[in-house]
């Protein structure tokens, strides 16, 4: 649509759209909305939209990805929460334990991320841990504890969805939920997902492409939410050094596939403390919106992936490499 274009030309054309038998998408953004076309088995013809006012262009796309793909909307998309902009040209620190384990730990690491610079705190609250007998996350409590966190410190909280099940209680608290990477296809997950409201941040699965990434997210918007953050956490490959392997390659092909914001996760993307600062650096470095990272007040007595959690000094020492190269590359870190 043209940038001046109003509400009810939007709502022209999407009626247009149904009319045709297909489904409209609207995706609003700073510099006018665009609207998605699903349902077509074939190409659409443009002519009668083209007739319509406000109407801009008609643009085919040919990807299977339509609604997260950039050729559907050119700028970058924005997910705001509670006062933050993920995805505006700031860069957002979002930090906090794998797993929320107890009131202590969840409140000081909360204080102790917001003062290093974090603006957002994580903690799994839902675990998907790879052994049945490992620890599998307070649950509820977990959620509860997450909340008093936010309250105390103001900081928004984002936690794992593991299943269709337990998503409403985890919706109903999270300021934005994050799908797994072993939840990547699980498409009921995505599709419900994709029916609520709250922001969806969509971590890469274990060994996915990054078409199998966007098609994943295509699933959320399909549903009608279009709110969905990408979070790159590395892949699996034959190199076992390293937990994973960071493919902080692929960013810059990313921001041209797709308009929805990237997150890069260094801690699971290497495994070991000692390497995360670094690579959160690389991430500022190679275009990213942000970067998702474990803190522990006590790593080595951390429930899960301590050898990947930074204690706080770590922590801060590491926003200080991250302040260094987002100011050299005049990005804003995102302040709550
Ligand atoms: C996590 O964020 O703690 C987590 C389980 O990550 P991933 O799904 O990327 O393994
Ligand atoms: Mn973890």
């Amino acid at each position: 649509m043209k940038p001046g274009a109003s509400q009810a030309h939007i709502n022209l054309v999407v009626e247009a759209i149904g009319h045709q038998g297909y489904k409209a998408h609207p995706i609003p953004g700073a510099q006018g909305t665009a609207i998605g076309v699903t349902g077509n088995t074939g190409p659409v013809n443009p002519e009668p939209f083209l007739k319509l006012e406000g109407v801009l262009s008609c643009i085919p796309v040919s990807r299977p990805y339509k609604l997260v793909n950039r050729d559907a909307k050119k700028e970058g998309s924005t997910i705001k929460v509670a006062g933050i902009s993920i995805g505006a040209g700031s860069f957002t620190v979002m930090a906090g334990p794998c797993a929320v384990e107890s009131q202590e730990q969840i409140l000081t690491t909360a204080q102790a991320v917001k003062d290093s610079g974090a603006s957002i705190l994580r903690g799994g609250a839902f675990k998907p841990r790879t052994s049945p007998y490992a620890f599998q996350g307070l649950k509820e409590e977990g959620l509860a504890l997450l909340k008093e966190a936010r309250a105390r410190t103001g900081l928004p909280i984002i936690t794992e969805a593991k299943d269709v099940e337990t998503l409403p209680l985890v919706a109903e608290a999270a300021d934005i939920i994050q799908i797994g990477a072993r939840n990547m296809q699980n498409f009921s997950l995505l599709e419900a997902a994709g029916e609520q409201p709250k922001p969806v941040m969509l971590k890469r699965g274990l060994s996915s492409t990054v078409a199998e990434w966007l098609m994943a997210a295509e699933y959320i918007a399909a549903r009608g939410n279009l709110q969905i953050i990408l979070c790159e956490r590395g892949v699996r490959t034959f190199e076992t050094t390293t937990r994973n392997t960071l493919d902080l390659g692929i960013l810059p092909s990313l921001r041209e596939l797709t308009h929805l914001p990237i997150i890069v996760d260094p801690s699971h993307g290497t495994g070991h403390a000692a390497s995360v600062p670094y690579l959160a650096q690389a991430a500022v470095a190679v275009g990213a919106d942000g970067v998702m990272v474990e803190v522990h007040p006590d790593p080595s007595r951390a429930l899960s992936d301590g050898p990947q959690s930074l204690n706080f000094e770590q922590f801060e020492a590491l926003m200080h490499g991250v302040r260094a190269v987002a100011s050299a590359l005049n990005k804003p870190l995102s302040h709550v």
